[in-house]
């Protein structure tokens, strides 16, 4: 067995540069996530610390150097305007990279800034609260820090620092950063860091980098089912924002969708529709296959034909894990393939009458919608009893989702300074199944014919 790096530090430096923040003028703590700081035994420290103007006791920052494919096209990237300040060993046991970003120039900055504009902070802030209640892998948010420093973008913005925490940032792109760049050696330390971090069974298969391929296989297959039941899209699932780690990760132009459309799209930048709603199971895929490619140089022989053989798995994979979980919607218990059925015509009713996918279910918890008393019957004979199907439902249907307009109203507001629709609207998200929040304006659709707002990268 190789032996394996114990920290990124440890990879051979191409992987990282040391860098440290760029001090602001005047930081102050605008949001501080108590639970998640307890959680992880971080103590609170200077409002200073978490903008990168005060250094923390030990750390090394430091940049991490990526590739990616970005809308289908190889780029060479790397953090241009993040830095990891460490790992961190949680009281459980867990290592987690702590992580600024809208932290100042980096090597990869290239004719960036360095720097984050508030909303979009918040909204990574609030969006990936919302995905942890929700219960959907993701990396978290500890804090965002005002700068007191405009960032220049179409117009001069409020600037902030927001601290990300994540399993690791190692990802689909860190790996074709490596076999592109820097050969095999790199690459096979890069594959035996990655293993000992999220897949320490892989050490001792016959083929580590394919067992590991299966574990990422095996992991973006239950996340997509995950995206999909709750309705997210993510919006720009480029191979740098695809973690390995198998957290949802880079709140960029992300939104919930409101009524049921799998051509859902939200970024302005996606006008081919590439990150649709419907499209993410498939690019996941593809991505999986860049990443299997990166991996090749590590497969000799036949394992090249078995690592094609893995990647067959994953449509059967992903429906498995969708089924489960859209089956769980509408009450069902160990579904099976013949529920595929009974999932999809729900959802085609969905498109062809407009309807609000999340409202949708909850209304089935409460009786049956005029038009849906066909598919009902349906329903009916599948599950016995409709009183014990809906409170299964109760368990899985979330009530708050951050809708998009609410986002975007919150967001706006605290740009302006005021900041109390956003934290009202953190609180309703991180309950997003306490069912006494029902009548709550959080849980509303947008009135219908509202036009879907647009969503910026954030950049
Ligand atoms: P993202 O769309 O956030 O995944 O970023 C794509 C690439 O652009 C990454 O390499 C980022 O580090 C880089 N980037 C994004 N915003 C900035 C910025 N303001 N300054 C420098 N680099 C940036
Ligand atoms: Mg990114």
């Amino acid at each position: 067995m190789l032996s394996s790096p114990a920290t990124y530090l440890d990879l051979p430096e191409p992987f990282w540069y040391r860098q440290s923040p760029e001090p602001v003028r005047d930081p102050h703590m605008l949001i501080w996530n108590e639970d998640l700081a307890k959680e992880l035994g971080i103590a609170a420290l200077p409002d200073a610390v978490w903008a990168g103007s005060e250094t923390v006791p030990h750390s090394v920052p430091f940049a991490q150097a990526y590739a990616g494919h970005q809308f289908g096209h190889f780029t060479m990237l790397g953090d241009g305007r993040a830095l990891v300040l460490g790992e961190h060993v949680t009281p459980g046991g867990d290592r987690v990279d702590v992580q600024l970003k809208g932290s100042g120039r980096t090597p990869f900055s290239r004719r960036g800034d360095g720097r984050a504009a508030l909303e979009p902070m918040l909204r990574e802030y609030l969006i990936s609260e919302a995905m942890h209640a929700l219960g959907v892998p993701t990396t978290r948010s500890l804090a965002v820090v005002t700068t007191g420093e405009p960032v220049m973008r179409e117009q001069p913005l409020p600037g902030a620092v927001l601290t990300r925490i994540a399993g690791s940032h190692i990802r689909v792109g860190t790996f074709e950063y490596a076999a592109q760049l820097e050969g095999t050696e790199a690459l096979r330390a890069l594959l035996m860091y990655a293993i000992q971090r999220h897949a320490p069974h892989c050490a001792s298969a016959r083929s580590p980098a394919l067992a590991f391929l299966k574990h990422c296989l095996h992991s973006q297959a239950a996340l997509m089912a995950h995206w999909m039941s709750v309705g997210f899209v993510h919006g720009v699932m480029n191979t740098d924002n695809m973690a390995l780690s198998g957290e949802t990760i880079d709140y960029g132009p992300c939104a919930f969708m409101d009524h049921y459309d799998p051509d859902t799209v939200f970024s302005s930048i996606d006008t081919q529709g590439r990150y649709a709603y419907g499209n993410q199971p498939r690019i996941a895929h593809w991505n999986l296959a860049v990443l299997a490619s990166a991996l090749l140089p590590l497969l000799e022989g036949e394992k090249e034909a078995e690592a094609r053989a893995v990647l067959d798995l994953y449509p059967e994979r992903f429906q498995s894990a969708w089924r489960q979980k859209m089956a769980a919607k509408i009450g069902i218990e160990d579904a099976v393939e013949e529920d595929d059925g009974l999932i999809q015509s729900l959802l085609s009713r969905m498109q062809e009458e407009n309807l609000d996918y999340t409202r949708t279910f909850l209304d089935l918890e409460q009786g049956i919608p005029d038009h849906l008393e066909d598919w009902a019957d349906s329903w009916q004979k599948r599950v016995g009893s409709l009183g014990e199907a809906r409170k299964r439902m109760q368990t899985v249907n979330p009530v708050i989702i951050p809708r998009n307009h609410k986002v975007e109203s919150a967001l706006h507001a605290a740009g302006g300074g005021d900041l109390q629709p956003f934290t009202d609207m953190l609180l309703a998200v991180r309950q997003p199944f306490d069912r006494s929040l029902l009548g709550s304006p959080y849980s509303e659709a947008p009135p219908p014919g509202t036009p879907r707002t647009v969503t910026f990268c954030g950049t």
